[in-house]
Order: structure tokens, then C-alpha cells, then sequence
């Protein structure tokens, strides 16, 4: 190609002016902003000259069009894909289909009704967070998320911060700075990459002093290694793992003595943290924090959004003189939790408090589903799809599998479930968890033994109409 060619398909290309006054950049303005508009208008023009350079090099057209025309009408379609794209990186609600109930990558808990409506009708305006109406004066931020702490839990004071690991850092900070704090070889846990409980109390100024093997610490280990510089026993809960076999690790109680004895506080991360007993469900050893603060342990740390269905929060309780050294620490103003996360909590906690977490809380409902009603459920779903006559090209099957409990807690515990296997006359299965994916809103699966599975454990009753509605959509889904 000789380099007048290549400049006069240059000067086919559509300025970024004549791209922005497009009826689709027009129709594109609001949504997403002049500038933002004109920042995805230059992207597209730049590849398409890069396009065109390479076409000029080795003759591959761009879709086949070459017009002033064609190029503008080929640019204006990449502007609204861009512009798409934007949208679609927001944080946007999907259905979890996948059967992980505290599924960390899709926000961990979903909240109750009434933490959401807490959250939009109360919180997110002006509200009380710092005022009594009684009196007009000043209040305290938290204080009733702390006493349905404190009475749902037995402990003497409660505090809030911005989840669980904020919590660590606060109370090692707090009471084990320049000293040194003893913890079993066996709890050197690492939660999710980013939080290791080494990384934690280097961060915080304590020293640590590793005590025990992996798989068996005696008391006489704790014992041995208390020193005049100790200022700490910590024991952690090993939420994602479990060593089993040989083993051996004293009781919450034990510690506790010993440390009393010594005069040093316990403190216990407990991770998910369970209000309630949650054994009858197959979750066997997930500490319940009122049996924590029973047994002695001077501060326990527990999540707001794993297995409590709240928010992201970390929620600390224990002895009042502790809990409130935490308060006047520097670091709590810059760990404390926001007015959408306590209004949440608030009307979770009240949940718990009037026995009515099984049917209001989803983390809670979604565990205590059994097989056969979620088989049930997905009977009804499938009747329900057989009804349509769209549905000819879809197959669907109803087989056991499991949920799993998700967010590093339970990970021995995968209750058992009713799976609904689809399959595609004309897509494959990567294909139909793809576009199930790309949807509004996206819908999440899982693939098992090759075909697409729905795990209804996860998907709220409210949710089956759009389901249904997509999985009938599917008629038009590209071919691969
Ligand atoms: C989950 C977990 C954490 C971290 O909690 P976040 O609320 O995610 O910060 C810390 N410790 C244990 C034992 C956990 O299970």
C-alpha cells in the first residue's frame, strides 16, 4: 500500500467532535458525563487509528468498512460498548446462584429487610447518631448497638469497629504495644491473603511469641512462656482450616484461668462468631461468643458480616475497664464504624434479640434450609419453567450436591442440597454461565461435572420470577 493510500484512510477517521455529536453520544451525555464521554470518545478514535494504521500496514479492514461513514457509525457503536462497560464495573446487586451463603467476593452477607430499610430510611439521612432526643444534647455514637451487644452476648461493655481485623489491631495496639503477647503455633492463621495474624501484630507493636507445634499446644506451653514483659494471650479461632488427627489445644477455660492467674487478659478472635448455637445446622465448631465471654475470655472479637448477617464490622465485647481503654485509644477514632454500618447492625441485632434471626436474617434462613425444602423449591421452579413453551431449547435436571458455608467459616460444613443442572441445545456450557453472568442483573452459577448449576439455598424466594425470566431470555443468547 503506497502512503497516499494510507493517509487518505487516515482522514476517514472520524474526529472526536463528530463522534460526540452522534444521536448515541448525545443519548449518552447524562448517564455518563461529558468529560467522562469525552475521555471514552478519545479512547475509540486512538484504537480505531491504531486499526487503521495496522490496515494500512497489512491490508485487515476494520469489520470490512472503510466510508467516513461506516467508521463514524463503527465508532459510535465502540462509544456505547465503553460507556456500557462503565456501568457495568459499578456495584450492582447479582443473584447468587452459586450456594456459597457468606460469599465473600459478592459482599459476604446479604442484609435483612429491616437493615435495609434502616439503612435507607433512617441512617442515610440526618439521624440520631450522636444526639438524644430525651435530653438535646450530645449522645453516644453506638450505644444501642452496644447494649443489644451486651445483652445478647453476656459481656459487660461492648465497642464497634470497622470489622474484624480493625478489631486485632485495636486490642493488641491497645494492651500489648511494647510487650509481648503468647499464641499457639496452631492459630498463625491467614484470613482471605490479606490478614495474617503475624502481619497484625507486627503492625501493632506486641511481640510475638509463638508457643506449641501446628497441630498440639498444651497449657504448660502458655504456661512456660509467660514472662514480666507478657501483656497477653491470644487465641484466634482457625476459621478457614482445621488441623485434625493428632492434636491437642487447651480449652477456652483453662487459658483463661492461666491467664488470670498471671493477672493478664485473655483475648479471643473469634472470627465468624455465632450468637446462637449454630451445632444443630453441622456448623460444629463455631465459637459462640456468649460461651466465649462465659468461659473466661477478658475480650472477644467476632465479624459483623459472616455468620451475624449484618454488615462489615468488627464487633468487640468484654470486660467494661478493657472496652473502655480501647475507647480513648487513638486508634479507635480511626477504626470506628460509620452511621450506615451501626443502623444495619442495630436492626440485625434486634433480630437476634427477639429470636426471629432464622426467618428476618438471610445468612441465618439460607443455613437453616433444609435439602427438601430447597427441593422443593426447585421443583416448583422447574414446573414453573415447563410451563413455558420458550423453554424447548433448555434442559434442566434436578440433582443432589452441596452449599458450602463460605467466608472462611465452616469449611468442613457443605450442607446438603437440590441443584437445578441446566444444559443448552445451543450454547455451550461456558457460553450459558457467561451470558447468565452478563446479565441485568448478573447472575451468578456454578459449573459442575460440565453443566451450569443453580443453587436455590442462595437465591431469595423474591428473586425466582427474574431468574425464571432470564433463563427464558436465553432463546436470543449468542452461539459459541
Ligand atoms: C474473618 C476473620 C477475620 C477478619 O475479619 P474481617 O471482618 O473480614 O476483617 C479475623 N479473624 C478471624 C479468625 C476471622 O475468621
Amino acid at each position: 500500500m503506497t502512503d497516499q493510500t494510507a493517509s487518505h484512510i487516515l482522514r476517514a477517521l472520524p474526529s472526536i467532535d463528530a463522534l460526540l455529536r452522534t444521536a448515541e453520544a448525545r443519548s449518552l451525555r447524562e448517564r455518563t458525563g461529558i468529560e467522562r464521554l469525552t475521555t471514552l470518545a478519545r479512547a475509540v478514535t486512538d484504537e480505531l487509528r491504531a486499526e487503521l494504521h495496522a490496515y494500512a500496514a497489512d491490508g485487515t479492514t476494520i469489520n470490512g468498512k472503510m466510508s467516513r461513514e461506516s467508521l463514524l457509525t463503527e465508532a459510535a457503536r465502540r462509544l456505547e460498548r465503553a460507556a456500557e462497560a462503565d456501568v457495568s464495573s459499578a456495584l450492582r446487586r447479582v443473584i447468587n446462584a452459586t450456594g456459597v451463603i457468606v460469599h465473600t467476593n459478592l459482599g459476604r452477607a446479604p442484609l435483612s429487610e429491616a437493615a435495609r430499610q434502616a439503612v435507607a430510611n433512617e441512617a442515610a439521612r440526618y439521624c440520631t447518631l450522636e444526639y438524644d432526643t430525651e435530653t438535646g444534647a450530645r449522645g453516644r455514637r453506638g450505644a444501642r448497638v452496644e447494649e443489644l451487644l451486651i445483652e445478647l452476648t453476656g459481656a459487660e461493655a461492648a465497642i464497634v469497629v470497622n470489622n474484624c481485623a480493625a478489631a486485632a489491631l485495636l486490642v493488641l495496639s491497645a494492651l500489648a504495644r511494647g510487650g509481648e503477647t503468647i499464641i499457639s503455633r496452631g492459630e498463625l492463621v491467614e484470613i482471605g491473603g490479606d490478614f495474617r495474624v503475624p502481619d497484625v501484630m507486627a503492625q501493632s507493636g506486641t511481640t510475638m511469641i509463638e508457643v506449641g507445634t501446628t497441630n498440639r499446644t498444651r497449657l504448660l506451653d502458655y504456661g512456660s512462656a509467660i514472662t514480666e514483659q507478657t501483656r497477653l494471650i491470644l487465641r484466634v479461632h482457625p476459621s478457614n482450616y482445621r488441623i485434625v488427627g493428632f492434636t491437642a489445644a487447651p480449652s477456652l477455660a483453662e487459658l483463661a484461668s492461666l491467664a488470670h492467674a498471671s493477672g493478664l487478659p485473655l483475648f479471643e478472635d473469634a472470627g465468624s462468631g455465632a450468637l446462637f448455637d449454630l451445632r444443630s445446622y453441622g456448623l460444629e465448631d463455631e465459637p459462640v461468643i456468649r460461651e466465649s465471654v462465659a468461659g473466661g475470655a477478658d475480650l472477644v472479637s467476632f465479624s459483623g458480616d459472616k455468620l451475624l448477617g449484618a454488615v462489615q464490622a468488627g464487633l468487640i465485647v468484654g470486660r467494661r475497664a478493657l472496652v473502655e481503654s480501647l475507647r480513648k485509644h487513638p486508634l479507635y477514632r480511626a477504626l470506628r464504624a460509620d452511621k450506615l454500618t451501626l443502623s444495619a447492625l442495630e436492626a440485625t441485632l434486634d433480630a437476634h434479640r427477639r429470636g426471629t434471626s432464622f426467618t428476618e436474617i438471610p445468612v441465618l434462613r439460607m443455613i437453616a434450609q433444609t435439602r427438601a425444602e430447597i427441593a422443593k423449591r426447585a421443583h416448583i421452579f422447574c414446573q414453573r419453567l415447563k410451563a413455558r413453551p420458550e423453554f424447548s431449547v433448555l434442559r434442566f435436571e434436578i440433582t443432589e450436591g452441596h452449599s458450602a458455608i463460605g467466608g472462611g467459616a465452616a469449611p468442613m460444613t457443605h450442607p446438603p442440597t437440590a441443584l437445578i443442572a441446566l444444559a443448552h441445545e445451543k450454547i455451550s456450557t461456558s457460553a450459558l454461565e457467561a451470558t447468565l453472568r452478563l446479565g441485568h442483573p448478573p447472575i451468578i452459577t456454578r459449573i459442575l461435572d460440565g453443566r451450569v448449576v443453580l443453587d436455590l439455598r442462595t437465591v431469595d424466594e423474591a428473586e425466582e420470577t427474574e431468574l425464571l425470566d432470564a433463563l427464558l431470555s436465553l432463546e436470543g443468547a449468542p452461539r459459541s
